[in-house]
């Protein structure tokens, strides 16, 4: 109710302003839909396509319904995999949807993981940096203290 008094009032003051161009950067907000993510889980596999807009995923299953749900962004794929008309719109048991669920999480923490710093590069380093040190005879507290020797 409350958002359809705030849209209603937003729309009667844009009749009076010259009407703004759509923001073209609004989808870069968005996380682009990563196909690898199907192989995650058979459930996914299953029901979720990739969309012709990059950013949105469409469930099979809630397309065959005619939910308006079908199409949503990637980045809120759990969310429609907890909704309740997903699990009336698909044939999986519900803890698949839920295993499914717990496989995107995963490969999202992956994801972020892989843009870190590498651990063994840094183990690398610190290995390189003790051996030079001890050739070389000198003292530990050369090193710089983020090396953690
Ligand atoms: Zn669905």
């Amino acid at each position: 109710m409350k958002n359809k008094k705030v849209s209603g009032q937003v729309q009667k003051k844009q009749k009076n302003v010259t009407k703004k161009p759509k923001e073209p950067s609004i989808s870069h907000k968005y996380t682009k839909f990563n196909a690898n993510i199907l192989d995650e889980h058979p459930h996914l596999k299953k029901y979720i396509k990739e969309n012709t807009d990059s950013c949105k995923f469409t469930c099979l299953g809630c397309k065959k319904n005619n939910f308006p749900e079908a199409v949503g962004y990637y980045d809120h794929l759990i969310a429609h995999l907890e909704t309740g008309k997903h699990k009336l719109a698909v044939e999986d048991d519900p803890k698949e949807i839920e295993e499914a669920i717990l496989a995107i999480q995963g490969f999202r923490k992956r994801k972020k993981k892989v843009m870190k710093v590498d651990k063994a590069i840094l183990d690398d380093e610190r290995v390189e940096i003790t051996l030079f040190l001890l050739k070389h005879e000198l003292p530990f507290s050369l090193s710089s203290p983020q090396q953690n020797l």
